[in-house]
């Protein structure tokens, strides 16, 4: 009788991803555990991949800080896949042996490991950016309510390739002028490590399609600019009736550089930005079963479809 490895009543760290990334492996050794690049502070940028089959899908979680909670979302359903695997059971009438063979799920469970520690811990003294970043945090110590950015206080998900010209113009209208908790898109596309090595796994395995968690709303977004292709619509709505979230267009500046445009551009694929969970972030992890039930079956609709 093993206890389950990915605690989900607690607060979510870099160093609990670390370990239950371990564990993980340890149990199930078929869990393949990759560094898929590096953070500003040089932390891991892992990536998990499950199966072996032709048809790619990647999700990813914690572009934003504060949004941590998507972390222990993606890391429990690679531990119920796996264990639902090991033991040839299925989960809702999925088969993961099946969806081994027909697909490879490729999982960047924290993509900014530097912004969710600097929500969860703290400001460390050692900090190389510390006091530029109680400048960047209108002059306050208390980064566990307010920091979306990563270390160098820049947006990862204004970050991207997509209309990154139109953020830049948008920001001004939000007073954004430089480095802060949100909303600023850097000094050009990928000049985060994060986001780089984000955009870089994309090109690396060509996925068919990626859903990249956020919180909170409890809805799907699927556009961008009316490039997604015409089957994007349908699996969206194939996704809102699993997971009970309406489907929805961003407008304004959250309509631009974000993984998804980029990704819609770039490949015009099916590609969503999902909002979990409701409240004001960083949402509690007491609303942890309740998101996890409302996204395992659309995870595993996701990887097979
Ligand atoms: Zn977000």
């Amino acid at each position: 009788m093993n206890l389950d490895i990915v605690d989900t009543t607690r607060d979510y760290t870099y160093e609990a991803l670390e370990k239950d990334l371990k564990s993980l492996k340890k149990r199930y050794p078929f869990i393949e555990v990759s560094i898929s690049g590096k953070s500003v502070l040089d932390k891991n940028l892992y990536s998990v991949k499950l199966g072996n089959g032709p048809n790619k899908v990647f999700f990813n979680g914690s572009h934003h800080a504060i949004e941590w909670i998507t972390t222990p979302l993606l890391m429990k359903f690679i531990e119920n896949f796996s264990k639902a695997y090991s033991k040839n059971k299925t989960i809702r009438g999925y088969n993961p042996r099946d969806i081994y063979k027909k697909s490879t799920i490729y999982i960047m469970p924290m993509v900014n490991p530097d912004g969710v520690d600097l929500v969860l811990n703290g400001l460390s003294q050692d900090n190389p950016y510390y006091n530029d970043l109680i400048k960047w945090n209108n002059s306050s110590t208390d980064f566990s309510k307010t920091w979306s950015a990563n270390i160098r206080g820049v947006d990862l998900n204004h970050n991207y390739d997509a209309s990154w010209e139109l953020s830049k113009e948008a920001e001004a209208l939000y007073g954004i002028t430089g480095p802060g908790p949100t909303r600023y898109s850097g000094e050009y596309p990928e000049s985060e490590p994060e986001s780089k090595s984000v955009a870089e796994f994309t090109r690396s395995i060509n996925p068919k399609l990626v859903l990249a968690y956020h919180s909170q709303g409890e809805v799907i977004y699927w556009n961008y600019m009316n490039m997604a292709p015409p089957q994007a619509k349908n699996i969206g709505q194939s996704f809102s009736k699993v997971s009970g979230y309406p489907l929805d267009e961003p407008y304004g500046i959250t309509s631009y550089s974000g993984y998804k445009d980029w990704f819609i551009k770039d490949y015009k694929r099916p590609g969503y930005t999902i909002e979990v969970g409701k409240g004001v972030n960083p949402l509690p992890i007491s609303q942890f079963d309740k998101i996890y039930n409302d996204n395992e079956e659309l995870l595993l609709l996701a990887s097979v479809i």
